[in-house]
């Protein structure tokens, strides 16, 4: 199986954490987000044993809540010591709701409205990552209308090429987000914050990109980021005591992949924090980490229904399910893959190859194509695996269907974390 938490029964059923995955879409419904809380926890504490192992626990894991944003998620990564970041007033909302402190959030965002700016400083949240100059401006007016002086993180572009898909690439010079290394740009940002009186300027951050496999990317963007670190120094007389070095760790998504471990990652990036540092007689900074995917991708799975198989001869099989790019549209978006298996049939082997369409009326709304499945049929339960990142929290109303509910399996017992909407829902704002 794909990850260690999946398993079949005697039944010949697929199991996620202990729980039986036809007995959930019977007594759930579908579509159905499945996420094993277990799994989540040991990812959490994986994360704060390497900083702790290998970095005197100098460090912050903050969540990135793009990858899965509801009010239990916060609540379950706070209590294994973590934060989060959040990139929008929804997040902030949500997490302040669940009860994670303001100072173990982090605020990010390249286009941050005011209202969001305030929010985050009526708040008091811990740090604030600065993209450009016209935002300095505004949060410093924001913050000294309100009479707070608020700490913040500049995003720099160190110009990394993580061998990753271009969609998700973030970390080069032609990139909407952050202030580039290369052209002087990060060096003059850094000193236009340090003279505005309600910004305190802590550190700096960046984010290579995402679902990446290798470790040296990472390593080479601490290297390039405490270069730049050392040339503040240098240069304007500022050590800065904090560096947040994003997310991105790959996960398993298909049987071919090989994702490097993020611990094997985070120990790489902070043996290149203590070797650069060391090198330079730089202070070795306390660092963050972003890690999204990593901590909830695997975690999660989505059940389906599948209501008609479509054989087109000599040229594909279609299988039908009750979603599609309404609960994830990551196959419509960047053709990811990922692995399906009959859920009632899981001790079968996959002897089919299959497109596994939605039910959105878009010829692009599919699950995947080529897929190895076993023989599907009608009221078959479709399990798709390693959806727990960035498929809920990507969800629409497209076709106005109802967000699916997601539910939460801990040794073996399942709980409902969030409610499948209604129709009601959806007129709600309709006037
Ligand atoms: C997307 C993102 C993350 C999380 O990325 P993962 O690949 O899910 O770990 C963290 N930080 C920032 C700034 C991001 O944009």
């Amino acid at each position: 199986m794909l990850t260690p938490n999946l398993t079949i029964n005697a039944a010949g059923h697929l199991c996620i954490g202990g729980a039986d995955t036809v007995a959930l879409a019977k007594t759930h419904g579908t579509p159905l987000y499945v996420m094993d809380e277990n799994m989540i926890r040991e990812n959490c504490r994986g994360f704060e044993r390497v900083i702790s192992e290998e970095y005197g626990g100098r460090g912050l894991i903050c969540f990135a809540s793009k990858a899965l944003s509801c009010k239990e998620l916060y609540r379950i990564v706070d209590s294994e010591g973590l934060g989060a970041d959040v990139v929008s007033g929804g997040e902030l909302y949500t997490a302040l709701k669940a009860g994670m402190p303001a100072e173990k959030i982090v605020m990010h965002g390249n286009s941050k409205p005011n209202a969001e700016l305030q929010m985050a400083v009526t708040h008091g949240v811990g740090r604030i990552v600065c993209d450009n100059l016209p935002e300095l401006d505004r949060l410093n007016r924001i913050a000294e209308a309100s009479g707070k002086t608020v700490n913040i993180m500049l995003r720099i572009k160190p110009g990394i090429d993580a061998h990753t898909h271009d969609f998700v690439k973030t970390g080069q010079i032609d990139s909407k987000f952050g202030f580039a290394l290369e052209t002087g740009e990060a060096l003059a940002a850094v000193k236009a914050a340090s003279l505005y009186p309600n910004l305190n300027l802590v550190g700096l951050h960046c984010h290579i990109g995402s679902q990446i496999l290798e470790t040296e990317p990472f390593a080479e963007a601490a290297r390039v980021m405490l270069g730049l670190m050392n040339d503040i120094r240098t240069e304007i007389g500022v050590t800065l005591p904090e560096l947040n070095l994003g997310g991105g760790p790959g996960i398993r998504y298909t049987e071919e992949d090989d994702p490097k471990p993020f611990s094997e990652i985070v120990r790489a990036i902070l043996n290149a924090v203590k070797e650069t540092c060391a090198a330079l007689s730089f202070p070795e900074p306390f660092v963050l980490f972003e890690p999204g995917r990593s901590i909830v991708g695997g975690a999660g799975l989505t059940l389906y229904t599948v209501m008609a198989r479509k054989q087109i001869p000599d040229i594909r099989t279609y299988v039908l399910v009750d979603g599609g790019m309404c609960d994830n549209p990551r196959y419509a978006l960047y053709h990811s893959r990922y692995e399906a298996v009959i859920a009632n049939k899981a001790g079968e082997p996959r002897s089919e190859r299959v497109t596994i369409g939605g039910k959105c009326c878009e010829s692009g709304d599919l699950v995947g194509e080529d897929m190895p499945l076993q023989p599907a049929a009608e009221d078959d339960i479709l399990a798709v695996l390693a959806t727990g990142a960035y498929n809920y929290s990507m969800a629409s109303n497209y076709n106005r269907n109802p967000r699916a509910e997601l539910v939460m399996v801990r040794d073996g017992a399942a709980r409902t974390v969030v409610k499948r909407e209604t129709y009601e829902d959806i007129v709600r704002n309709d006037i």
